[in-house]
């Protein structure tokens, strides 16, 4: 059996396991077998390290190990150095290899061409380091950084030459990188008009109409109200689901050599495999 899991902690509601081994089946892999691990921090490093013996190839990384994840690896990407965080780990020859599929799987997501483009970046925590590295690396032509501790957007804006902002920007492409909207439901009977989610990352629904396209990398069922609000709007919107299948795609392309069933991931993601 060739082990994959995803370490976090928490990591019960992940819905990586559903779509990764639903990907698995259709590739036929079916010695293959991706289940959660969750890992307190201070038992992360030696039950990594522990891994590659029980079987297993590969494993994602979810918060808070991120960082961990990197400094363990002897091996990393540019993605995971420039952004100082890794969500892929790969066992390969007794070294263990850091990458950061956040990153394309947030270009993949977005599904337009960003060159040229402005963004709006809403957060200054890990997601948001790697989606502020990927818009730059893609072409954006301005990347804004606007979080509620001020002082981190500016940290981060001045590492990954981003500019940090006091309030959101209009710009082409907004990406929600809080995490506002996480386990939350959206105002009770208005789920589509509510806007206490939006006020706490900064938004009007004024704001929010200046995008052309949104996204969320929260997801909540019911949807979040900036991915309810902007879908009202009409706004092309991409939600938390459509990023998580994207960066899972990148994770298992590195683990198996395969093209990943990218559809199908997105569809067993959402319950609807
Ligand atoms: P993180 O490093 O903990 O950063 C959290 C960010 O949210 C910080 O900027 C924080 O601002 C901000 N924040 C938290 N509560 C807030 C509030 N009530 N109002 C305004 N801002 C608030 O987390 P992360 O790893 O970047 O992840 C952020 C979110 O993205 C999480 O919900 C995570 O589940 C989601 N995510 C989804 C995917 C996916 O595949 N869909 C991938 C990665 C992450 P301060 O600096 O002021 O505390």
């Amino acid at each position: 059996m060739k082990r994959l899991g995803v370490a976090g902690w928490p990591v019960r509601h992940s819905r990586s396991p559903a779509m990764q081994n639903a990907a698995l089946a259709e590739l036929g892999l079916t010695d293959w077998h991706y289940q959660l691990l969750p890992l307190p921090p201070d038992l992360f490093a030696q039950t990594i390290r522990a891994l590659p013996e029980l079987g297993f190839v590969g494993v994602n990384v979810t918060v808070p190990h991120k960082h961990a994840a990197l400094a363990l690896a002897a091996d990393a990407s540019p993605a995971a150095r420039a952004i100082g965080a890794a969500n892929t780990l790969t066992f390969e020859g007794g070294q263990i290899r850091a990458d950061n599929t956040d990153a394309p799987g947030l270009i993949d997501a977005l599904g337009v061409d960003a060159r040229g483009l402005t963004a709006q970046v809403l957060g200054a925590g890990g997601s948001a380091r790697a989606a502020v590295w990927a818009l730059a690396r893609a072409g954006a032509a301005e990347v804004y950084v606007w979080n509620r501790t001020p002082s981190r957007a500016t940290e981060l804006a001045a590492a990954l030459g981003a500019s940090a902002v006091h309030e959101p920007r209009p710009a082409d492409v907004l990406v929600n990188c809080t995490s506002v909207g996480l386990g939350a439901t959206p105002d009770a009977g208005h789920p589509s008009k509510g806007t206490r989610q939006l006020a706490e990352m900064g938004l009007s629904l004024g704001v929010l109409g200046s995008y052309r396209h949104v996204i969320d990398l929260v997801y909540s069922d019911p949807p979040t109200e900036l991915t309810s609000a902007a879908r009202q709007l009409a706004i092309h919107t991409v939600d938390g689901i459509d990023v998580l299948a994207a960066q899972g795609a990148h994770s298992l392309a590195l683990w198996t050599g395969r093209e990943p069933p990218l559809a199908l991931m997105r569809r067993a993601a959402r319950g609807n495999s």
